[in-house]
């Protein structure tokens, strides 16, 4: 925790992996906002409420949210331009 409220990617990495079956903390996301990329570790993730936010550094936008529900797993991008996953060799 920062003490604002959010914790970093990695703390998002379990909900991520269970809905895709992949490590998402090394994906590299570019916020649609403002155009920054970095490691989807790096991001502000707040998870306090319904699911998990997580913010893009810069500009605070949300670049990805995920909510759980009992049965599915919902997952709104809208706020990445893109998502940049490193294939295991
Ligand atoms: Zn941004």
């Amino acid at each position: 925790m920062h003490g604002d409220g959010f914790v970093d990617g990695n703390s998002a990495a379990g909900m991520f992996a269970e809905a895709l079956g992949l490590d998402i903390t090394t994906a590299v996301v570019t916020c649609a906002g403002c155009g920054r990329g970095g490691p989807f570790a790096e991001t502000h993730v707040y998870d306090q409420g319904p699911g998990v936010v997580a913010r893009c550094t810069t500009c605070e936008a949300v670049v990805a949210r995920l909510v759980r529900t009992p049965t599915d797993a919902w997952l709104d991008l809208r706020g990445a331009r893109s998502v940049r996953i490193p294939l295991s060799q």
